[in-house]
């Protein structure tokens, strides 16, 4: 089965190679070279949710006249086009709007396939909206601030860019709930699996015709579907094919970027360990919603504080999860098994949970009644206009204000713990963006800008 083709078009040097390797997650084997002109065609594997594709950068595209190539350059794009189901059109937010640019945009607005419109280099969120606001007028529609170098706003493009893509899955008719099972070799991930397996009649949906042996299984209880990711990558057995100390970390960090909710296995005989740790980062770093499974919860040794200083001890060790929920379970003997899935829900929810921006704003003058934003030396005080959430899966909520540089890491981490007591949000991390003056003014027009301080 072939793959849908996404093109990824642009002139030279805005950074276009970097991102198909930030969307193809870097680790994805080649699939296929074909000599081109400019350089090779490179088609790469990449996936997004439950949609797998191939990324094609078509070289840098030169429309410059005098180029003695330039009907070839041409032909390339038009063939990498004509094969695809949409295309990344990739500008330098950095240099903003060029000639060339406009004659790429004139041109690809000829073309039948779908364009997205990638402003990379936008490595700050506050900048990268403002830089991105420039290339409106190419007229290809919103575009959309990213960071090949760091990865930010790909995200946003990816679930745009799904929507072009035809699905590459079976069961799709009930909304489920994509669940990663990640931990350390011998944590208990494959016998986890077989307790949900086990239970009632999984579904076994391979996910695409690929060379990759990814398997997904799809699993209900009460009416929810949760599909498990990679359930090969989990059943293989690491220490038969790698040795005792390949960890999988990729494989892993692949499963958590599909995921709704991860489930972050430990084992209760060694406690979090650095690869615990590192698994934790990746997720809050994904803005995945987790759920910290201890497992083989039966070999403890117990007294009446052994939960109390477990749950202190991942306290103190998981503090970039510190939002998740724990449960201690034995895979081995079934013990609250189930419960995990009721867990999975609870994270799911608040993954994508929305609240309005008038409770936003009431947090907002609760906490700032209670702590104001400090003042330089100058004299400079910060002031905190107006707060809104702006995206779900994870919830994001954006701050405008006078200058962000006028709030401390401290003050910061004040009003990102108030919204946490005031709102919740259990087992999903929260993003928050603190927006300066410029965008302020940008949106001076906004009915929500209240709440002065
Ligand atoms: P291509 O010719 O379009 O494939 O561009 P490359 O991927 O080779 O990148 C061109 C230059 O831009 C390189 O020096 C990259 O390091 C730089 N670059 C690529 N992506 C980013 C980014 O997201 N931010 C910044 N600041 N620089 C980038
Ligand atoms: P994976 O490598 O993370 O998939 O781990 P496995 O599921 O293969 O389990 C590794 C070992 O731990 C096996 O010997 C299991 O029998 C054992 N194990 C798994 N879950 C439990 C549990 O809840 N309690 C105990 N005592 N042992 C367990």
């Amino acid at each position: 089965m072939s793959l849908p083709v996404v093109a990824i078009i642009g002139r030279p040097n805005v950074g276009k190679s970097t991102l198909v390797n930030r969307l193809s997650g870097m680790m994805e084997s080649i699939v296929h070279d074909e000599p081109g002109v400019t350089r090779d065609r490179t088609y790469r594997e990449a996936f997004w949710r439950d949609r797998d594709f191939l990324v094609v950068d078509t070289g840098g595209l030169v429309f410059d006249d005098d180029t003695e190539f330039l009907p070839l350059i041409r032909e390339q794009a038009l063939m990498a086009l004509a094969e695809a189901s949409a295309a990344i059109f990739v500008v330098d937010g950095q240099a903003g709007p060029t000639t060339a640019d406009e004659t790429i945009a004139s041109w690809l607005r000829q073309q039948s396939v779908p364009i997205l419109l990638a402003v990379n280099k936008c490595e700050s969120p506050e900048q990268g909206l403002i830089q991105a606001a420039e290339f409106w007028n190419l007229g290809l529609g919103e575009p959309f601030p990213v960071s090949g170098i760091h990865g930010n706003g790909t995200g946003e493009l990816l679930d745009q860019l799904v929507v072009y893509l035809p699905e590459t899955t079976e069961v799709e008719a009930i909304e489920e709930i994509k669940v990663a099972i990640v931990g350390r070799p011998n944590v208990g991930k494959s016998s986890l699996l077989n307790a949900f397996v086990g239970e009632s009649r999984a579904i076994v949906s391979p996910i695409s015709g690929t060379t990759r042996d990814t398997i997904d299984m799809v699993v209900e209880r009460k009416e929810q579907r949760y599909r498990l990711i990679d359930t090969a990558g989990i059943r293989k057995k690491k220490q038969v094919e790698y040795g005792p100390e390949f960890f999988g970390i990729n494989r892993a960090f692949k499963a958590i970027r599909r995921a709704d909710v991860v489930l972050l296995v430990i084992d209760a005989l060694d406690g979090v360990t650095e690869q615990d740790q590192k698994l934790a980062g990746r997720i809050a770093e994904d803005g995945r919603a987790c759920v910290i499974v201890v497992n083989k919860w039966d070999a403890v040794e117990k007294d009446s504080y052994t939960i109390y200083d477990s749950e202190n001890h991942l306290k103190d060790r998981l503090h970039f999860t510190d939002w998740a929920e724990t449960i201690h379970v034995s895979a081995l003997t079934g013990q609250r098994v189930e419960k995990i899935l009721e867990l999975v829900n609870t994270a799911a929810e608040q993954h994508k949970r929305r609240v309005s921006t008038s409770v936003v704003n009431e947090v907002l003058e609760e906490a700032i009644g209670w702590h104001t934003p400090p003042t330089t030396r100058q004299g400079r005080q910060g002031k905190i206009y107006y707060g809104t959430q702006v995206t779900a899966q994870p919830p994001a909520i954006a701050l405008f204000v006078n200058d962000p540089k006028l709030f401390n890491d401290n003050y910061r981490r004040y009003i990102e713990r108030q919204f946490r007591q005031q709102l919740g949000f259990t087992g999903t991390p929260i993003r928050f963006f603190w927006r300066g003056k410029k965008l302020r003014e940008a949106e001076r027009n906004s009915p929500n800008r209240a709440t002065r301080v």
